[in-house]
């Protein structure tokens, strides 16, 4: 089956559970929302998936491959981190290239993917700059970037848009959604920002209480919230 399972994933922390037997789906191409309050586990199961962080029991299947013993630039998978993570004394140019040459790709294709993600994202005045140089939003697009120049199956985004100001994150909103339609992957995208989870994903992912407590369509969770805690978190109308 292509697309992304989840099979029982389990993880504590020091004998805390965070994550209690996650199952999921997503179909290819699927742009999923990880909703849920602050400490509810999303960005830990994000974490997995990229092979960041190990679970302690359960499975991770992409596209018919068990993922979740490879190495994390092994996977398939590009995550765009929250703070960007960006390499600060490098240029932007050097920052899309760093994971490709890893890679051992080749000078000419990879010279290609930079140009071709650049002017997707419109950063090609931008790629001789250094982080330094470039202003909230530019430094998100050129995150985004790296992750696209890799041509994963699925990007995992960390709250991508929480540390733009609110324009900003409107805008940048709209162009994900764009940008959505011209890559051929998955999106799985973390936020406690419903209306972001709104807007973008195709179903919902909420979580709370180590447990995944509904995933659907975003009017399904809003019009038929499956619990009290969903239809308080999305504040449905009684
Ligand atoms: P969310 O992304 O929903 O805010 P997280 O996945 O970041 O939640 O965190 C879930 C829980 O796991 C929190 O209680 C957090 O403190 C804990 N946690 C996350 N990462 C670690 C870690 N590396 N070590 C110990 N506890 C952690």
């Amino acid at each position: 089956m292509p697309g992304l399972q989840l099979r029982s994933v389990s993880k504590a922390f020091k004998g805390v559970a965070v994550l209690e037997a996650i199952n999921l789906d997503l179909a290819p191409r699927e742009f999923i929302a990880f909703l849920g309050p602050s400490g509810s586990g999303k960005t830990t199961l994000l974490r997995i998936i990229a092979g960041l962080e190990t679970a302690d029991a359960g499975e991770v299947v992409l596209d018919d491959r068990r993922i979740d013993q490879l190495a994390p630039g092994a996977r398939d998978v590009a995550m765009v981190f929250q703070s960007y993570a960006l390499y600060p004394h490098m240029s932007v140019r050097e920052n899309m290239a760093f994971g490709l040459r890893n890679a051992r790709v080749p000078q000419g294709e990879i010279d290609t993917l930079i140009a071709d993600a650049a002017k997707v994202l419109e950063i090609e005045p931008l790629l001789e700059r250094t982080p330094a140089q470039l202003s909230g939003g530019q430094r998100q697009r050129v995150a985004i970037g790296r992750a696209i120049v890799k041509k994963p199956r699925l990007f995992l985004l960390d709250e991508p848009l929480s540390n733009l100001d609110a324009a900003l994150r409107l805008r940048t909103r709209v162009e994900l959604a764009q940008l959505r339609k011209r890559v051929d992957a998955g999106v799985i995208m973390v936020t406690h920002d419903q209306a972001e989870a709104m807007t973008l994903a195709d179903r919902i992912v909420v979580f709370n209480d180590r447990r995944i407590q509904q995933v659907a369509a975003p009017m399904e969770i809003y019009l038929r919230p499956a619990n009290r805690f969903v239809a308080q978190f999305v504040g449905s109308p009684a």
